[in-house]
């Protein structure tokens, strides 16, 4: 049986058609729609195996009708040797018979959905009148976190900051390119200063501190990606003690986000709660909202759906022969040696 099959030329073909700022806002659009009915969906934290290196994951979800999952790596000193922190692929199943559907890369999706998810808490949590953002780290998810949050919230100056010069030269370039005003800071403190918005998107397997503490203004939001594994942190304790936090799924956060170093039972809220009105998000200018992203498993479905409801009827996008379909169900056997069955 055929199932439609995204390989990665197919997905460059499809953002460059649609445009990364289309794609981020209407995927923003889309997660929102899907926290908005959180309740429909099996929820459980990632299935992680770790190692010195980094950590291979699998990231499962359904709502009764449809079924995803993710497979995805995170390992922050795969640059030095030429290879990525994060790749990934995944695909949708129909839950009535089992069968998949859709079967695509996923590193250049989780980079659009990453960015989609961060501007979709922004628009809830940060100051309506934000216009300037602090990028800490400036690697493979950086471009798409700026243009969803210009995409989403109108952001256009950037203040970017990383310890790599060449990670900064490059996003520089695509970030002027791409008509941001951009101002290279000369460390992570100068870069937070005076912005709306923080985004730390860092990798290092390490309990780091790339936020000082002393650099976080009242009223700032805090969107910060890379603590996202058991012993891989971005903020200083104190940082996310006095700010007001929002997760995604609080099982899966309490294991890999920045609150893994608070009390366990430090309190949160989710997501979900301020996009269906049940708790307040921003409840003054003057409170520091902080975003504690690990990525959770019902945004790649809703990445997936969307993806796969805007291909699945083009003639030009692959399918891929993935399930074996005697035409007796019960007699596989004849199916998978015919070939030795008629001699060939
Ligand atoms: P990357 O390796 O391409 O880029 C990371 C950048 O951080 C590098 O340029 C590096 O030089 C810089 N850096 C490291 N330490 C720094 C410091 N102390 N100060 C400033 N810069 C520093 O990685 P990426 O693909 O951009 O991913 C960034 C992080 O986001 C990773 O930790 C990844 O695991 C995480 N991530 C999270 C989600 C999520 O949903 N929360 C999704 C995707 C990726």
């Amino acid at each position: 049986m055929n199932v439609t099959f995204l390989d990665v030329p197919g997905m460059v073909r499809w953002v460059t058609a649609r445009g990364v700022e289309n794609i981020v806002r209407d995927l923003t659009t889309a997660i929102d729609a899907d926290f908005a009915r959180w309740q429909d969906f099996d929820k459980t934290p990632r299935v992680a195996s770790h190692s010195p290196e980094g950590v291979l994951e699998l990231m499962p979800t359904s709502d009764g009708v449809t079924y995803g999952f993710k497979y995805v790596n995170g390992h922050p000193k795969n640059p030095e040797r030429g290879f990525q922190t994060v790749t990934a692929f995944g695909m949708l199943a129909d839950v009535g018979n089992g069968y998949p559907l859709f079967l695509t890369e996923m590193t250049i999706l989780t980079a659009l959905r990453t960015a989609a998810t961060s501007a979709m808490a922004a628009r809830h949590l940060a100051r309506p009148d934000s216009t300037s953002m602090a990028m800490i780290g400036c690697g493979a998810q950086a471009e798409f976190q700026a243009l969803a949050f210009r995409a989403v919230l109108g952001i256009n100056s950037l203040r970017i900051w990383d310890t790599d010069p060449a990670a900064m030269d490059k996003l520089e370039r695509n970030a002027v390119r791409a008509g941001f005003d951009v101002h290279r800071a000369s460390d992570a403190r100068e870069a937070c200063r005076g912005a709306d918005i923080v985004t730390t998107c860092t990798a290092d397997k390490a309990n780091a501190i790339v936020l000082p503490h002393d650099a976080v203004e009242p009223g700032m939001h805090l969107n910060c990606i890379g603590g996202d594994c058991p012993g891989k942190t971005e903020l200083d304790p104190r940082t996310v003690a006095a700010s007001r936090v929002f997760v995604e799924y609080t099982p899966q956060t309490r294991i890999e986000g920045e609150i893994q170093r608070q009390a366990p039972d430090f309190p949160v809220t989710e997501l979900w709660e301020v996009v269906q009105g049940r708790r307040t998000g921003r409840e003054s200018a003057a409170d520091v909202t902080l975003f504690d992203s690990v990525g959770f498993a019902v945004e790649d479905f809703s990445a997936l759906r969307f993806v796969y409801d805007a291909v699945r009827a083009d003639p030009d996008v692959a399918t891929v022969d993935l399930v074996a379909e005697p035409a007796d169900p019960k007699d596989l056997f004849a199916y998978a040696t015919a070939a030795a069955v008629v001699g060939v």
